[in-house]
C-alpha cells in the first residue's frame, strides 16, 4: 500500500479562503478583525514564522501589526505591552511568539493575556475550556490536526489515537480534542515503555516530539493515518518530520508530509481563531458553516 498524502498546503488554503469570507462578513458588520504579533528578540526561526503569519493574515483581510521588542526587554515592560494590547479595541487576537529570550517568563506573559484575545489558546482559562468542553480558543497546531482529518473525511470516533508527545502546545491539547471526538487516546512521552508496540496499535498515529524520524516506518500499522507534527532540521539543512516518511508511506493509509503538512494548517487555524475572537468580541453572530472551522 502507498499512503494517500494529506496535503496541508492545499487544505490550509481552503481553510484560509473560508476565513477570508468570515473576515469580509465581519467587516460588513462593522468589525475590522485585528491581529497583533509580539516578537521579542532576534530568533531566526521566529522571524520566519512571524513573517509567514503576517503575510497569511494580511491576505485574509486582517489588520495585522507586529510589535518588535529587543531581547533585552524586561518582564515588566513585556507585560505592560500585553496589557496595552488587551485594552486596545482594534486588536482581537494577540500572539506572543514563543520561545521568549532567556530570562523572560513565558507562563506569566501568557497569563497576562486577555483570554478572549489569546489566539494561541494557551491561557489557563482556554486550557480549562478545552478540558471542560466549554467555549474558548483552541491551540492552533492541535486544531490544525483535527481540521485536516475532518477535511479528508477521517473519523476519530471509536478509533485508537496514539499521540507521541505531551507538551502543553501540542500533545496534551491534541489528546483532549481527540477525546472530545470520542476516540480512545493513548499519550506517549520520553518515559513510555515499548513506544514501538504502542504506536503499532494506533488507527491514527500523531507524532509531536521534535526528534527527526524517531517514529519508524514499521511502527505504523497497515492502513493507519499518520500525522507528523515535528519540524526538525536534518544534517543536510532540509526539514524533516518526526516520522520516517518514505518507510511509513509504504504502510500508512494516509500521511502528512513535512514540510507542507501540519505547518500550514497551524497558520490557517491561527487565522480562524482570530476571526472567532473578533466575532465574539465584536458581538457578531456567526453561522453554523463558519462555526465548522472552530472548536
Ligand atoms: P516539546 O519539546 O515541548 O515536547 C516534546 C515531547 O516529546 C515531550 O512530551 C517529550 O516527552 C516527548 N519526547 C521527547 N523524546 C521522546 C522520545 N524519545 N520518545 C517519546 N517521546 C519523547 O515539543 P513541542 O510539543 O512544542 O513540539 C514537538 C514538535 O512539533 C517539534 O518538532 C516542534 O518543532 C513541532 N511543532 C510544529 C508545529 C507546526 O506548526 N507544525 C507547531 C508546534 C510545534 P517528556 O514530556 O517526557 O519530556
Amino acid at each position: 500500500m502507498t499512503a494517500r498524502i494529506l496535503d496541508g498546503k492545499a487544505t490550509a488554503l481552503a481553510v484560509r479562503e473560508t476565513v477570508a469570507a468570515r473576515v469580509a462578513r465581519l467587516v460588513e458588520a462593522g468589525v475590522q478583525p485585528g491581529l497583533t504579533v509580539v516578537l521579542v528578540g532576534e530568533d531566526p526561526a521566529s522571524q520566519v514564522y512571524v513573517r509567514n503569519k503576517d503575510r497569511a493574515a494580511t491576505q485574509a483581510g486582517f489588520d495585522v501589526h507586529t510589535v518588535r521588542l529587543p531581547a533585552s526587554t524586561s518582564q515588566t515592560d513585556l507585560i505592560a505591552e500585553v496589557e496595552r494590547l488587551n485594552a486596545d479595541e482594534s486588536v482581537h487576537g494577540i500572539l506572543v511568539q514563543l520561545p521568549l529570550p532567556a530570562g523572560l517568563d513565558a507562563d506569566a506573559v501568557v497569563r497576562a493575556l486577555d483570554p478572549r484575545k489569546d489566539v494561541d489558546g494557551l491561557h489557563p482559562e482556554n486550557v480549562a475550556a478545552l478540558v471542560m468542553g466549554t467555549q474558548g480558543l483552541v491551540p492552533c497546531t492541535p486544531a490544525g490536526c483535527i481540521e485536516i482529518l475532518d477535511r479528508h473525511g477521517i473519523e476519530l470516533e471509536g478509533r485508537h489515537v496514539v499521540v507521541v508527545g505531551r507538551s502543553m502546545l501540542v500533545g496534551k491539547p491534541l489528546a483532549q480534542l481527540a477525546l472530545a471526538r470520542n476516540a480512545t487516546v493513548t499519550i506517549c512521552h520520553s518515559r513510555t515503555r515499548d513506544l514501538a508496540g504502542i504506536c503499532r496499535q494506533a488507527d491514527v498515529l500523531i507524532a509531536a516530539v521534535g526528534r527527526a524520524e524517531l517514529v519508524k516506518g514499521d511502527w505504523v500499522r497497515e492502513g493507519a493515518t499518520v500525522l507528523d507534527v515535528g519540524i526538525n532540521r536534518g544534517a543536510d539543512g532540509k526539514l524533516v518530520g518526526d516520522v520516517e516518511f518514505e518507510a511509513a508511506m509504504q504502510r500508512a493509509g494516509a500521511i502528512t508530509p513535512v514540510p507542507g503538512g501540519i505547518g500550514p494548517m497551524t497558520i490557517a487555524m491561527l487565522l480562524s481563531n482570530t476571526a472567532t475572537a473578533a466575532a465574539r468580541l465584536g458581538g457578531v453572530p456567526e453561522s453554523a458553516e463558519e462555526a465548522a472551522v472552530r472548536r
